[in-house]
């Protein structure tokens, strides 16, 4: 609370929300349960202290929010065998570095020099890369929500712009309201309300979520990432689900437009298309994920670099159900003992949003 702009506030909110969360536990006789499908939301209530402070009155479930986490084991597979390959480099965000895959990561094979791969901050830097080097092809491994689409999409533009003919991008976007319509149709997660991802809400806008109360009458609250942002949200959840009422509320305006970002979404929509997507232990969902327009397959590294992988042998890993909201990192048998952030099991501890790191780094006994 200290460390906030204004730790008078924090303090209030924070009794506010304790308040009716208490009231919600006296009305139903359990504690309301918020989920939130943002990575960064999944940190901030950790590091902040907030989920710790109200684990007895208000149950804060970790959803589908990190883009390396959901990726399929095939795909991760897939991507560690696409880095083999002389001809060569592969460009990726540095969370894919250390995930592993069923034979190593990326990482190994780098260290390993079976593989030239290197860590980009956006994807335009691996477009750089493939103009220096001529010679070699330059693949940048495309995995994010819908806010890191468009990027991805600028980048080929860049590219196509270049008329560059050794950039391709392995596509793996992901589509957030197609994995919220499952967490709510299988209904095996209990989820009373959404804390919204604001990342993703500056692209789809406010109009983006309404489906949420208008077809499942569920309350969803987009937020920013600040302490006191994220406790105004859980007030304005908890008054809306003891009022029994469904709304989406825009908490992030200066960031988050009604509309959202068409302008950016467009330019999306121009080289890439929803398709259906594997998620990690959740099968394949329809039109979950977003892939190359059948005419721009001469950037579509899937077409272009094709790669044959088994299917992964199960392992103990139980990230699959971490990130549906399951069970918490710490209900893995693996978690802190076999599984820490220098020894990775699963995508969960590594990623930087990822629920298991975040656990690990701030809400380990
Ligand atoms: Fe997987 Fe490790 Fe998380 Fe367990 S603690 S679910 S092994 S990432």
């Amino acid at each position: 609370i200290e460390r906030t702009k204004d730790p008078a506030l924090a303090r209030e909110l924070l009794r506010e929300v304790r308040r009716l969360a208490e009231k919600f536990v006296e009305v139903h006789g359990r504690p309301a349960s918020f989920m939130e499908v943002c990575g960064s939301h999944t940190h901030a209530l950790a590091e902040f202290g907030i989920k710790y402070a109200l684990r007895d009155v208000l149950k804060l479930v970790s959803g589908p929010g990190c883009p390396v986490c959901v990726t399929d084991q095939q795909e991760i597979d897939a991507m560690i065998a696409l880095a083999d390959g002389e001809d060569r480099i592969i460009t990726t965000f540095g969370d894919m570095l250390r995930v592993p895959g069923s034979r190593g990561s990326l990482m190994k094979a780098k260290a390993e020099g079976r593989a030239d791969v290197r860590v980009v901050y956006s994807p335009s830097d691996a477009v750089e890369i493939a103009q220096k080097n001529p010679d070699k092809q330059v693949i940048f491994l495309g995995v994010g929500f819908e806010t890191t689409i468009p990027v991805l999409a600028a980048a080929v533009y860049e590219a196509e712009t270049l008329g560059l003919e050794n950039f391709s991008m392995w596509m793996s976007g992901k589509l957030v309201e197609p994995i919220m319509r499952y967490l709510l149709d299988t209904g095996e997660t209990r989820i009373d309300a959404f804390i919204l991802p604001g990342h993703v809400a500056t692209i789809l806008g406010r109009k983006g979520f309404l489906w949420l109360a208008e077809e499942y009458g569920v309350n969803g609250v987009i937020s920013g990432f600040e302490m006191n942002e994220i406790l105004s949200s859980l007030y304005i959840l908890l008054d809306l689900v003891l009022k029994g009422k469904a709304e989406i509320v825009n908490n992030y305006p200066y960031v988050v437009r009604e509309e959202g970002n068409p302008g950016a979404w467009k330019l999306a929509e121009k080289y890439f298309m929803p398709v259906d997507m594997a998620w990690r232990e959740i099968d394949v969902i329809p039109k979950s994920g977003m892939d190359f327009r059948p005419e721009y397959a001469h950037f579509d590294a899937k077409k272009r670099f094709p790669v044959t992988v088994g299917k992964p042998k199960p392992t103990a890993c139980r990230c699959g159900e971490v990130i549906r909201g399951l069970i918490e990192p710490e209900e893995c048998p693996l978690f802190g003992k076999a599984c820490t952030p220098a020894h990775p099991i699963g995508p969960c501890m590594v990623s930087s949003e990822g629920a298991c790191a975040a656990h690990y780094k701030y809400l380990r006994q």
